[in-house]
Order: C-alpha cells, then structure tokens, then sequence
C-alpha cells in the first residue's frame, strides 16, 4: 500500500466517464457553451480495467462515477457492468440529475444505491441563469423517483451570493422534507475562478456566514462523520442532516483519500495541484506490467496533496469531476 509521511493513502476513487455535460454552470463553464466529450476518451473496458487495476495498486475501496455528466455518456452501461465485478465496497454516482428518471432502472440494476444530485436553486428562473441547461422539474421528479427506488440522496448546492444565496433555507428544507441530506459546497477555485480572484471573493459564501443563516431558522449541532469525510455534518434533531465541504474555511488536505482517472486516462492526486500523471498506455498492458509502473505513478500522484490547505487551479472542474 502506498502512504505518505501523514498516513494518506488512496481509498477513494473519482472517474470522470466523460468530459461532456448537458449544462454549462457558471462556476465551471465560463463561456457557457456546453461542453462535449474529449475525442480521446477512453472506452468504457478501459476505464474500467483502470479501475480493476486501482483496486489492486492503491487499495481504492470505494468508486464514484463523475463527469462531465456521467448520464450523458453511451459509456456507462458497459462501464457499470465492468465496475461491478471488482467487489468494491460501494459505487456511487454524481450527477446533475437531468437524466435520472431515464436511467434510474440502469443505475438501480448496477447497485448504485447512493446519489449525489447537484442542484443548487429550487427557482427555476435562476435554475436556468446558473445550469444554462436543462429543466429543473426533470431534476425534481429524477431524485423522487430514485429516492421511491431505495436511493440515498445528497443534494450538491454550491451557495453564490449575488446568484442563489436566498436558496439556501428553501433547498434545506425542501431536502429536510422529502429525507435528503444536503450539501453545500463552498464555491472553489478552480479553472476560471483560479485566475479571476475578484469573480471569486465577490461569490465566495464561507461555512460562517452560512451557519448563521441556518441557524436563524434551525437549531443544529455538529455530528459524528469518518476521519477521511470532506464534510463537515450537522443534525438537525428531529428533522435531518446537512452538510458543509467547506474547502476554504476548514481544509480537509490533511486527511484526503481522494484519487481522481479522468476520462482521458489522466491520474489526479489533488484538485488543487497542477500535475497529473498518464496511465491511459497502461491499461491494455497484462498485470504484471501495468501494476509496478502504475505504483510509481501513484507515489507521485499521492505527493500532490498539498499538506494543509485547498489553493485552487485553473484545471477545470468539468474535465475531472467534483
Ligand atoms: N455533472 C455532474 C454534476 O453536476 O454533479 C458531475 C460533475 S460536476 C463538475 C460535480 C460537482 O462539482 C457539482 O456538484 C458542481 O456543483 C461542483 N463544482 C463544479 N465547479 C465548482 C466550483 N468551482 N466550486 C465548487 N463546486 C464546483
């Protein structure tokens, strides 16, 4: 097993199955034109056998499947029925939940049992000033429709002021309502915010300031979460959780377990570092050959992490998945 000088090592892995999108958010797509899949991504055996091979070299226990928005791609089939076969301990999925309804069987039979939804308005005026894609009823109907399946859902809102700051109160308890648990993440870095630090301060919402804002409504306390958790979890007695990745006001560097396969085949240690490391060449080579030089990549990727904190880069988010 490969562990740093602060005990880190891989246990969770993030692929990208595709780079393309149906919605262009603002805070990942500047430009606003919808983003398509890379013309060198990999197929879906590729990827998976990456996967196979992650198990093996890094010890990854738990997948989660990203994107780009991994319901768009005609890959995912095949990659979950690949994924399946590895005996991991749990495979889950993020997603803008534009396609749910019309995968949920898919999912349902793969044994996804665990949803990410980003959603971060229930306005459909500013739903569609933020995804600039997309219909929020569609979104609506997927995450009842899955939660009816035996679905546990966590709901994705990244809180902008000046965009859906007034949202944080109806989408926490519209979630608290219909037993989701949801998740703000504070706004990152990343791509063109990483260069544009005025766009970002100006939208920046921290764990304080939203603290206080639910807590003009509820009464909550901090709740028990794993040692290598991003969020920070709170209990609302009698009603729910929620939860907080707060990147920028309590790092959680330190106790990363996060491995990122981009669907290009690029191996990311850190959101927040600028390496990466190819093994797309290695997935067709047989075990013997494949393991030890993916081990080396992995001991590169791992020294990545930054030791305390999140800085940001201007890799886009789109390209390797939240
Ligand atoms: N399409 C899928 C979805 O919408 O969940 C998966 C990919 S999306 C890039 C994954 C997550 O990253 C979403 O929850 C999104 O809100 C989040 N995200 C993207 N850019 C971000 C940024 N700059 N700051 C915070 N979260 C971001």
């Amino acid at each position: 097993m490969i562990v740093d000088r602060q005990g880190r090592r891989f246990r969770n892995l993030r692929v990208s199955l595709t780079a393309a999108c149906n919605y262009a958010c603002t805070y990942c797509v500047p430009d606003g034109k919808r983003l398509v899949a890379a013309h060198d991504e990999l197929s879906a055996d590729a990827l998976a056998q990456g996967v196979a091979y992650l198990v093996e070299a890094a010890g990854i226990e738990r997948l989660r499947i990203t994107g780009g928005e991994p319901l768009v791609s005609p890959r995912l089939p095949a990659f979950l029925e690949a994924v399946a076969r590895l005996g991991l301990e749990e495979i889950s999925l993020t997603t803008n939940g534009q396609l749910l309804a019309r995968k949920l069987t898919l999912l349902r039979d793969a044994g996804i049992r665990r949803l990410n939804v980003s959603l971060d308005t229930l306005d459909p005026q500013a739903f569609r000033r933020i995804a600039r894609g997309g219909d929020l009823a569609c979104v609506l109907q997927g995450m009842a429709q899955a939660s009816a399946a035996g679905m546990a859902i966590k709901v994705n809102m990244v809180p902008m002021r000046g965009q859906n700051l007034d949202q944080v109160l109806p989408l926490l308890d519209y979630c608290l309502e219909h037993g989701y648990e949801l998740r703000f993440i504070e706004l990152m870095r990343m791509g063109h915010l990483a260069r544009d630090g005025k766009a970002f301060l100006e939208q920046f919402v921290g764990l304080d300031t939203l603290l206080a804002l639910i807590g003009e409504r509820h009464a909550f306390e901090q709740a028990p979460r794993p040692l290598d958790a991003t969020a920070l979890r709170y209990h609302i007695p009698g009603k729910g959780h929620f939860g907080v990745i707060a990147n920028e006001s309590v790092p959680f560097c330190r106790a990363c377990s996060r491995l990122r396969l981009s669907s290009t085949g690029w191996l990311h240690g850190c959101l927040s570092s600028g390496s990466r490391h190819f093994v797309g060449d290695l997935l067709d080579k047989p075990r013997h050959q494949a393991l030890p030089a993916l081990q080396r990549l992995l001991v590169k990727a791992l020294a990545d992490k930054q030791d305390v904190a999140f800085s940001g880069d201007v890799m886009v988010m789109k390209v390797i998945g939240g």
